[in-house]
Formats: structure tokens, sequence, C-alpha cells
């Protein structure tokens, strides 16, 4: 089987409870502490077996890692790890999924040893919101905090909900180039100083 880690937690004696993300489910497994073991992190993709024995929690086995030529890129990594991050939080109550998470962690690592990484974060995001129906809701062309009809500037906020500058602070943006990026999961029309502003309130969540 193969997955994503999500998240690793240590308990006594260096075993660990390891979270992956698969093409179906979010999975809690077991690993022993090994020696030998070679030492796992988070946002790896790993392909392992799993050993059910009736007792406590399945157990992770036989892991092989898949190696992305970007992982030794402190930049890139960095920008994986928080999107992981910000995915667990996401997904925090969920077991089973559809195969689209997973197909959007395979394309987004693949994409990431070539394209400046906060864009491929902010289009797999956009990708997210839209499979998930979010992006219906943007449309309204209200602001969500005060609910009266936007202008062509805008703030945002958190998982790229719309607002006033003046009801939400921070940052301004145009408004048909947030659509176009939402709608496109595309971010071609925006410039690298808007990418960064956009990653900074990415940042805050999904
Ligand atoms: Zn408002």
């Amino acid at each position: 089987m193969q997955g994503f880690i999500l998240s690793i937690q240590i308990i006594k004696n260096q075993d660990l409870i390891v979270k992956i993300l698969t093409s179906s489910q979010i999975l809690d497994l077991y690993r022993f502490y090994g020696v030998r073991h070679s030492i796992l992190s988070v946002g790896k993709k790993v392909d392992f077996d799993i050993q059910y024995d009736g007792l406590f929690m399945p157990k992770m086995r036989n892991i092989l890692e898949f190696g992305y030529p970007w992982e030794q890129d402190y930049a890139r990594t960095y920008v994986w790890q928080i999107f992981i991050k910000l995915l667990l939080d996401h997904l925090r109550d969920v077991s089973d999924l559809d195969g689209f998470y997973f197909a959007l962690l395979e394309r987004g690592a693949q994409l990431l040893g070539r394209q400046n990484p906060m864009r491929v974060a902010l289009e797999m995001s956009a990708a997210l919101i839209m499979h998930e129906g979010r992006n219906a809701r943007i449309h309204h062309n209200r602001c969500f905090l005060c609910d009266e009809d936007l202008s062509d500037e805008i703030g945002l906020g958190r998982a790229f909900l719309f607002a006033h500058p003046k009801c939400i602070g921070g940052e301004r943006f145009e408004k048909v180039k947030i659509f176009d990026f939402l709608d496109r999961c595309s971010t071609l029309a925006l410039d690298d100083d808007e990418v960064e502003r956009l990653w900074r309130i990415f940042s805050l969540g999904l």
C-alpha cells in the first residue's frame, strides 16, 4: 500500500504512531522502534504493509520510502511540510477519503521539483477548494463578514474567503485575479509578489 505521512507521534521506547493518507483512507499505524529502521519524516511518500493482529492498533511493516529530488532543497521541503500540516488540520476528523487527496499530493510532489513551491502549494489548495465545492460560495460576491456586495478590490480571510478590505484589514487583492486563480487552479495571472502575499494567507489554513 502507498501513502503520504501526515504526522508522526513518538510514544514510549521510541515507538511511533504514524498517520498516513492513502488513496482511500487516513490510517493510524503503529511502528515499532528498530535500530535498522529508516527514520521517517512528515510529508514522505512511503510504500508499506499493514499487519493486523487484533490488538491495539495495526502495525506498519516493510516500509519503503520514495525519494523526490527536491527533498534536499530546504525551501521546497519547508513549503511541502506546511501544506501537509494544513491538510492534516483540514482532515482532522476524517477517516475515509476519495482518491482526490492522494492524487493531489502525488501530482504536487511531482511539480514541486520544477516550479515555484509556493505556486504549487497555492494551486493545490485551489484544486482542493474546488473539489470540496467551496469555491461556489466565493462567487456569491459578498463579504463573508458583513454580507454586503464586494467591489473590485478585496481582502482575504482564512481558506481564501472574500471580504471587504475595510472589514478584514490586511492585504488587498484584485478580485478578478483571485477569481481567476480559484476558478482555474492556476497562479499564472499572479505576479511573484501576489503569490507571496497569498501564501501568507494560505498558511493560516485550508
Ligand atoms: Zn464587509
